[in-house]
């Protein structure tokens, strides 16, 4: 099964980076520390924080330590720490609900949403079907795989 995550409220760039890659990744920019621990069990997620104090009363397998404030080096920590793949499932996740994004099957229903030149320039477009966000490929899916490769090589 593929590793699930739940962020504390410090790591909202981390969760945005773990969505990205398509990694299903809870995050509350406000949780308490039971709340995190109860929901991260009743959905066997593993809990990411940057609270040593927390992460010492929680069993190793079930949470990881971040000791990088910075959220490329976290982000770097877990790709090695977890061995995960970033490619596989690049741009499936909404970055704002972690919700699986769907493909648009006729463009033409999203023509007023999205600006002109992204939709004469794509073929592609994809919709969280939580917030109707549409995502398709441009030029910050290149900046993004940059950022990524530099990350894991
Ligand atoms: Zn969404």
């Amino acid at each position: 099964m593929a590793l699930r995550f739940i962020a504390d409220s410090m790591l909202g760039k981390l969760a945005r980076w773990l969505r990205i890659m398509g990694f299903d990744t809870l995050y509350f920019s406000s949780i308490s520390d039971p709340e995190l621990i109860k929901r991260a069990r009743e959905e066997k997620r593993i809990i990411l924080t940057m609270d040593a104090r927390l992460a010492l009363t929680l069993k190793k397998d079930k949470c990881v330590f971040l000791s990088h404030s910075d959220p490329y080096q976290q982000l770097k920590y877990l790709v090695k720490e977890f061995n995960l793949d970033p490619w596989s499932n690049l741009f499936s996740r909404c970055v704002y609900c972690n919700e699986l994004v769907e493909k648009i099957k006729d463009k033409s229903e999203i023509k007023n949403k999205v600006p002109l030149h992204p939709f004469n320039s794509n073929s592609s477009f994809y919709r969280c079907p939580v917030c109707g966000r549409i995502y398709w490929e441009g030029s910050h899916h290149q900046k993004i795989k940059t950022i990524i490769k530099s990350l894991v090589s």
